[in-house]
């Protein structure tokens, strides 16, 4: 197994490299390449990883079909058992894990406390996923029942991004675990170490080795997951080319596939909205986790006249200090892209109210402060184009039904708001915008528990959500049995 993580701070604390976890043990991957495992507040690596192969994909899956056999005989409440277990697991040990989410993300610790306790609310999901998933039956006809039973699909896979290292894994592993299948986890190669905590902590509670395994690495073991002819289903999470391809690639071999993808969210202020509720929301929406949020606001559209409203927003964030009150971006690649960004606005004409490009709490650390651009037209690449930094987009328009045109062109569907006091105001953009998940005054309108977190458009590739009672229909599928006991004297043709 592997040892607690030490820090109890933001002070650089090395940890242990990463491996996969096949079988229940913890071994090295067989790839040729490692990369480092940074702590992006101070630029520094803490551990490394290195990378699997197809061969490690394959072992994983042999392992898994074998534990899955056993493991699907196993009545649904005892499977949902070791999540109750397991929640208690990650509740005593909540800030040691929060720490490391917060060293291997960036993100300030109050932000991985936080990204914990989301995770805790899909263990506990999973906890009630017996009582929801009774079954149904009805007697169709005369002396003939039938009955409908959730059945695992067999050894699943997930692919997980960089920005929620502790709760993305969760929004799959309690529906497809408590669901009867073995799973088959590729995180981030950027941040593998919480998922390594969370499968000893799964182990500590109960799970029966191989059926929970890590494949570390990247492309090479994400295409050779999609391409497995053992796996049944696979989700992802991540950006948008990646999402596209990785769902093509699993459709291919016929894999029920889920693929969660970039964002760019819209805001939609109009002038009747309340000055303080806006500005918390909008500047905690756009500036937490240093805007490395898929459902992180990203363009203000600013309808009529809202210059208070945003005068607030600047003034709230300005108030944002980096390094305390928000993290840094997870790589220098990262830094530099949403610089090229702000940059490439301010040249295109847009006012930046709020500058993060020279935020430097650490000398060596990745960082950007929370920036403001004002002004901006509609076609300015900081306007359509996923940025994932702390960085907002002012866009001003006349009329209400103008934000809603801008907002239904961009060709992503995560996330959307309007900020009113007005319920007919409310009411016209929920119902009109292109996006899956909406907020009325409220910045991250993530579904939480039961309700499907999934965005629309190219922010989504296959049906349906991954988290919640959806998850579940997801990484199960349906057995109808119609039963007849005895011949019927008083039959119909349907008995
Ligand atoms: P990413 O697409 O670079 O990586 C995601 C996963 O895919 C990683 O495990 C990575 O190893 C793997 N991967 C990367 N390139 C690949 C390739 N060419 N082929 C196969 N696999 C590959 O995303 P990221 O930078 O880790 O995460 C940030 C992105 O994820 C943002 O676009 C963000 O909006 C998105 N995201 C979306 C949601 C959502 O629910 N829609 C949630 C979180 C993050």
């Amino acid at each position: 197994m592997i040892e607690p993580f030490r820090a109890t701070s933001d002070a650089f604390t090395p940890f242990a490299d990463a491996r996969n976890f096949i079988g229940g043990a913890f071994v090295e991957p067989s790839g040729d390449t490692v990369a480092p495992i940074h702590n992006p507040r101070w630029g520094r690596p803490m551990a490394s990883v290195r990378f699997g192969t197809a061969g490690d994909v394959d072992h994983a899956v042999r392992v898994a079909t074998e534990a899955q056999r056993e493991w699907a005989m196993w009545p649904m409440r005892e499977r949902a058992h070791i999540f109750y277990m397991a929640r208690e697991l990650v509740m005593r040990n909540i800030d040691e894990l929060a720490w490391l989410v917060s060293h291997e993300n960036g993100k300030i610790f109050a932000e991985a406390r936080a990204e914990v306790e989301k995770g805790v609310e899909c263990m506990e999901f999973g906890c009630s996923l017996p009582n929801l998933a009774a079954g149904t039956h009805l007697e169709v006809s005369r002396g003939v029942r039938c009955e409908v039973v959730d059945e695992p699909l067999g050894v699943v896979a997930g692919v997980t991004p960089f920005n929620f290292p502790f709760m993305v894994p969760l929004w799959m592993l309690p529906q497809a675990l408590v669901g009867g299948n073995a799973f088959v986890l590729k995180p981030s190669e950027r941040v593998p170490l919480s998922s390594q905590r969370l499968a000893a902590i799964l182990t500590e509670a109960g799970l029966p080795k191989g059926v929970l395994n890590l494949v570390q690495g990247g492309r090479e073991v994400v295409e050779a997951l999609c391409d497995h002819p053992g796996i049944a289903a696979l989700g992802f999470v991540g950006s948008t080319p990646v999402a596209k391809a990785v769902y093509g690639r699993a459709c291919a071999t016929g894999k029920r596939a889920l693929c969660l993808g970039g964002a760019k969210n819209h805001l939609v202020v109009v002038p009747d909205a309340d000055v303080a509720l806006t500005a918390e929301n909008v500047v905690a929406s756009f500036a937490g986790c240093a805007g490395q949020r898929c459902m992180a606001a990203s363009v203000l559209l600013a309808v009529g006249d809202v210059d208070p409203i945003l005068d607030a927003i600047v003034e709230r964030a300005r108030k944002l200090v980096p390094g305390r009150d928000i993290g840094p971006v997870t790589t220098e690649a990262a830094r530099t892209k949403i610089v090229g960004y702000v940059d490439a606005a301010e040249r295109a004409g847009g006012r930046v109210r709020l500058d993060g490009r020279g935020a430097r709490p650490t000398e060596d650390g990745w960082w950007v402060g929370p920036t403001v651009i004002d002004g901006l037209g509609p076609d300015v690449s900081a306007v359509r184009e996923e940025i994932f930094g702390p960085v907002l987009s002012v866009v001003r328009v006349a009329t209400l039904d103008e934000a809603l045109r801008i907002e239904n062109a961009n060709p992503f569907g995560n996330a959307a708001a309007v900020y009113t006091t007005s319920g007919d105001v409310a009411r016209r953009v929920m119902g009109s915008t292109s996006a899956g998940m909406c907020g009325v005054n409220v910045g991250v309108p993530v579904p939480r528990e039961p309700f499907g977190f999934g965005g629309w458009n190219d922010s989504c590739f296959g049906a349906g959500n991954l988290t919640g009672w959806d998850g579940f229909r997801f990484w199960t599928r349906q057995r109808k049995i119609t039963t007849k006991w005895a011949l019927q004297k008083d039959a119909t043709w349907m008995s």
